[in-house]
């Protein structure tokens, strides 16, 4: 399928971004990794009048942790998470969920940030955003906001950005020294769309839930936290009975849908087996007595470098994607 014909504008800063989006009015979009928006064009899902590319905006690619909260840039990949040591342990949750969105030329090119404004239910990074309680810093012409990612999304496909709002960063806040989380995702075959997801977050505080993060994915209209189950470990030890009661939460506050992919019942089983398992993983991190490898690190690489080596896959800008498509675009005009 051809994409409608589009304008395509580069922006060397945020505020030209900003600026662009302004001039450009609702119809513009943001073009981060493409990795969701070109297939929506293709397919006439969406047809932006124009685009604003940002992979030339310099400072926005950068996973780093200040004053409490970890900030991940608007243009960190997929595949920056997937290698990022900050992403692992006490953010682990987020860690584990890299890995296994798509396969690899997908998380090359793809954006944490694009993928929540994308806002797909069946997108993996909400529901690990969820769960770590992280938030979005939107920017317009007319100033910045944080919008936690709960308030972010508003149903499939849809989120409260304003037309003219660019997610620059996500901040994730500190969970505390005593944190664990995980992500687990059952897939029909490796790279494919969750058929079920369950991100957890367990802090603990001398011994006790002091907070829990629990977050699903492919089971409703929309990611959503299962908040009767986090509440029910809310100041409990962590222990059999207590997961096994916030896990039956979890799975009762999922409304799953049979299809092709499994019918209600099993995903909602999924959902309770999942949610029992990772309490159980993020638990054990917490208390510093189940030390294990990120899932990155337990599935082999495909391709291995060495120290120094430069495979040119750290390039991208969005022309390279775009341009293709505008080829197209312009061999059908010319039929
Ligand atoms: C084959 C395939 C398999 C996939 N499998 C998975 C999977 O298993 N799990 C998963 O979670 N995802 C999956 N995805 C989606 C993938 O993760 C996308 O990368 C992600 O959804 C979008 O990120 P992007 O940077 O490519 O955004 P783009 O495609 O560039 O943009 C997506 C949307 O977000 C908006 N946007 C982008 N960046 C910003 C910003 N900074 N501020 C405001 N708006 C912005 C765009 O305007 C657009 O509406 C898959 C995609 C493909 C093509």
């Amino acid at each position: 399928m051809y994409p409608a014909k589009f304008e395509y504008h580069r922006a060397s800063t945020v505020e030209e971004a900003l600026s662009l989006l302004d001039q450009l009015g609702d119809e513009a979009k943001v073009l981060a990794g493409g990795q969701s928006l070109i297939p929506m064009m293709k397919l006439r899902f969406a047809v932006p009048s124009a685009l604003v590319d940002i992979n030339r905006v310099p400072g926005l690619d950068a996973i780093a942790e200040q004053d409490r909260t970890l900030r991940i840039g608007a243009l960190v990949r997929h595949k920056a998470c997937e290698r990022s040591p900050e992403l692992r342990g006490r953010f682990g949750v987020l860690g584990d969920a890299a890995p296994q969105i798509s396969d690899p030329i997908v998380r090359n090119l793809g954006t944490v940030a694009g993928s929540l404004a994308h806002a797909d239910p069946q997108g993996d990074w909400a529901s690990a955003m969820l769960a770590a309680g992280a938030a979005v810093v939107a920017r317009s012409a007319r100033g910045e906001r944080a919008i936690p990612i709960e308030d972010l999304l508003r149903g499939p496909f849809e989120t409260t950005l304003e037309p003219t709002e660019v997610i620059t960063e996500i901040r994730v806040p500190d969970p505390g020294p005593r944190a664990g989380g995980t992500y687990m995702k059952l897939e029909r075959k490796v790279g494919d769309f969750a058929t079920v997801g369950v991100a957890v977050q367990v802090s603990l505080d001398d011994g006790k839930v002091a907070r829990a993060g629990i977050a699903l994915t492919g089971v409703a209209a929309i990611n959503f936290r299962a908040t009767a189950a986090e509440e029910a470990l809310h100041g409990r030890d962590p222990d059999e009975e207590a997961i096994k009661e916030a896990a039956r939460l979890a799975a009762d506050a999922a409304e799953p849908r049979s299809d092709l992919r499994g019918s209600a019942d099993y995903k909602r089983n999924v959902v309770r087996v999942f949610t029992e398992r990772g309490l159980h993983e993020a638990a054990d991190m917490a208390k510093g007595e189940h030390e294990r490898p990120p899932t990155s690190r337990r599935f082999p690489r495909a391709v291995q470098r060495r120290p120094g080596e430069t495979t040119g896959e750290d390039y991208f800008a969005g022309e390279d994607t775009v341009k293709g498509v505008m080829d197209e675009v312009r061999e059908k005009e010319d039929d």
